[in-house]
This record gives C-alpha cells, sequence and structure tokens, in this order.
C-alpha cells in the first residue's frame, strides 16, 4: 500500500477543483473526482487522461449513495462540488438550496460513514456581504443573496457534523479567484470569465460604473495550495480567509488586459471594495499567495487561444 494520501475531490471536473486535482496528482496522491459535469467539463482534466491514479465519477453530490465505494478510505475530501453566480440565485433559490446546502448535508453525512479523515470545503467570501475592510474571520455574516446564504448554510453544516460527530473539517472563504480553466460561458460569471469571453469575441469590455471598486484577486493554483495546505495541517475545526490580500481595481485590470471599454451601470448592493485579511491562514498554515495580479493575467492569455 502507498502512503500516500487518498483523495476525493467534490466538484473536480470544475474550475477550483480541477487545480486542485493537478496538484494532488503532482504530490503522487491518489484522486478521485466526483462532478455531474454541469458546472464542470471533462476537458478540464484532460491532461491527466492517462494518469492511473485518477478516477472521474460522474455522480451528483445530492443523490449520491451515502455508502458509495467512492467515500471508502479517503484521506481528504475537498468538497468543491455547488453551484455559483448570484442573478440565478436570485431567481431559482430552491436549487441552490437543494445543491449547496442539502448537497453539502450529504456529502458530511457520507464522509461520517466512511470515516474520512479530512473534510476541507470552499466555502464563499459572499457571507460577510458588504463587509469592512480588510475582512477576517470573525467579521459579521450578512449574505445579501441566496447563493452566499446556501454556501454559508453548508460551511456550517459541516461544522455542526463536526460538533457533533467529530468530522474532522475546515472551511476555505476564497475572494475572487481567478485563473486558467474559470468558466468564460454563460450569461453570468465572474468579471474575469466575462471580460476573457468579450476579449476572444474581439468586444470592448464592460466594466460597470467607473471602474474604481476593487478585489482581492486571488490565482487558481495558489488557491488549489491553501486546500492543500489546510487538509495537511492538524488544525481543525478552522476556517481561513484566501485572497492576495491586497486589491485591485477593475480599471486595472482593463489595462492589463489591454482592451477597449464600454460602460455599465453599476449595480446595486455591490460592495466598492473586497479585500481579504489572511494574516490567520499565513500564520497558522504558512500559506501566501505567491501569483501576482501581472503575472496571473500574463499567464491567462497566453493559454487562451485567439
Ligand atoms: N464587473 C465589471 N464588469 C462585468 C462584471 C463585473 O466591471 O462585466 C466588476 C463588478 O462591478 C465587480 C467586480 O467586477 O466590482 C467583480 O465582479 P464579480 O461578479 O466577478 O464578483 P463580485 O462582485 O461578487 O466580487
Amino acid at each position: 500500500m502507498s502512503n500516500q494520501p487518498v483523495a476525493l475531490v467534490t466538484g473536480g471536473a470544475g474550475f477550483i477543483g480541477s487545480h486542485i486535482v493537478d496538484l494532488l496528482l503532482e504530490q503522487g496522491s491518489q484522486v478521485r473526482v466526483l462532478d455531474n459535469l454541469t458546472g464542470g467539463r471533462l476537458q478540464n482534466l484532460e491532461h491527466h487522461k492517462a494518469n492511473p491514479l485518477l478516477t472521474f465519477h460522474n455522480l451528483d453530490i445530492t443523490t449520491v449513495e451515502l455508502n458509495h465505494p467512492i467515500f471508502g478510505d479517503v484521506d481528504w475530501l475537498f468538497h468543491m462540488a455547488g453551484i455559483g453566480d448570484i442573478v440565478p440565485s436570485i431567481e431559482r433559490p430552491l436549487d441552490y438550496f437543494h445543491t449547496n446546502a442539502f448537497g453539502t448535508a450529504r456529502i458530511a453525512e457520507a464522509a461520517r460513514n466512511a470515516n474520512v479523515k479530512r473534510v476541507v470545503y470552499a466555502a464563499s467570501s459572499s457571507c460577510y456581504g458588504i463587509a469592512a475592510v480588510p475582512t477576517n474571520e470573525l467579521a459579521p455574516i450578512d449574505p445579501q443573496y441566496p447563493y452566499a446564504l446556501t454556501k454559508y448554510i453548508g460551511e456550517q453544516t459541516l461544522f455542526h457534523w463536526h460538533q457533533v460527530y467529530g468530522l474532522p473539517v475546515n472551511s476555505i472563504r476564497i475572494f475572487n479567484a481567478y485563473g486558467p480553466r474559470s468558466r468564460t460561458s454563460g450569461a453570468y460569471g465572474a468579471v474575469f470569465g466575462v471580460f476573457l469571453r468579450q476579449k476572444l469575441a474581439g468586444k470592448p469590455l464592460t466594466v460597470v460604473g467607473d471602474g474604481m471598486q476593487s478585489r482581492d484577486f486571488v490565482y487558481a493554483t495558489d488557491v488549489a495550495r491553501a486546500f492543500v495546505a489546510a487538509a495537511v495541517t492538524d488544525k481543525v475545526g478552522e476556517i481561513y480567509n484566501i485572497g492576495c490580500g491586497s486589491p485591485r481595481t477593475i480599471d486595472d485590470l482593463t489595462k492589463m488586459l489591454a482592451s477597449e471599454i464600454v460602460r455599465i451601470p453599476e449595480r446595486p448592493g455591490e460592495p466598492k471594495c473586497t479585500w481579504a485579511d489572511i494574516s490567520k491562514i499565513t500564520r497558522e498554515l504558512g500559506w501566501k499567495p505567491v501569483v501576482t495580479l501581472e503575472e496571473g493575467v500574463k499567464e491567462l492569455l497566453q493559454q487562451i487561444s485567439y
């Protein structure tokens, strides 16, 4: 038997999940991916096709059998599966509740059954709503839309399984993640995906308001390292914010992408600035981001074909 950890990545064919898969395989772990391919794409794992350490399972977190063999002998379970985007969550709140809250409870229960040694949850910084900055893990919780609420309920559910059943859980609240394989399709999505799609189509970038609002962008490979750090550590029951720790304006971003812009109206309820206080994860897990926005954007632009 190898002493490399066995990892299960729900949502492993998705944006951040697939970067965690990359890192785990690079480290020699056996990796199982559970994904129903609604948001994720097999193409995101294509480069590992010949790797015998990786298996893919087309399963849904809301229906997977609680005693499915995929949970057997798992050391690290990265729970990345869920549905995103703000506007559709306002239109279809129950779908979000079902997948993000109930689906997570199901994963918690399956992990408990299988005695999984560590669960790391992909939480969202949207739980803080419009927060004082820099925002640390003790900031008040104030979800502004169903996506934010249901991701937060998912997190609290896992912590409840930690408290009641001793399931070893850590949670990572991700600020604005970007990088290769972020979705560029669909009507909604994070600003990087939207801008890349517009750039690819030769269209101007749609800048909301004056573009002086800022976001704490963190590159996907840095995010993946944080998740593995939260699996390896002896600490459990902890929440960690991750971002790059210094916000940048949308205006800066458009300049780096070197595209024309068009201004669109401000969105009510949007924070002017998001900014993660990353001192806890830096202090406790020794994690800090290494990819600057300039490097990340350069890398992204090299990877997309025109
Ligand atoms: N944004 C923009 N143009 C777009 C989409 C977003 O200028 O087409 C801006 C938006 O105003 C916000 C930032 O990009 O300040 C990040 O938006 P996103 O939807 O990615 O995430 P969130 O607002 O949840 O941080």
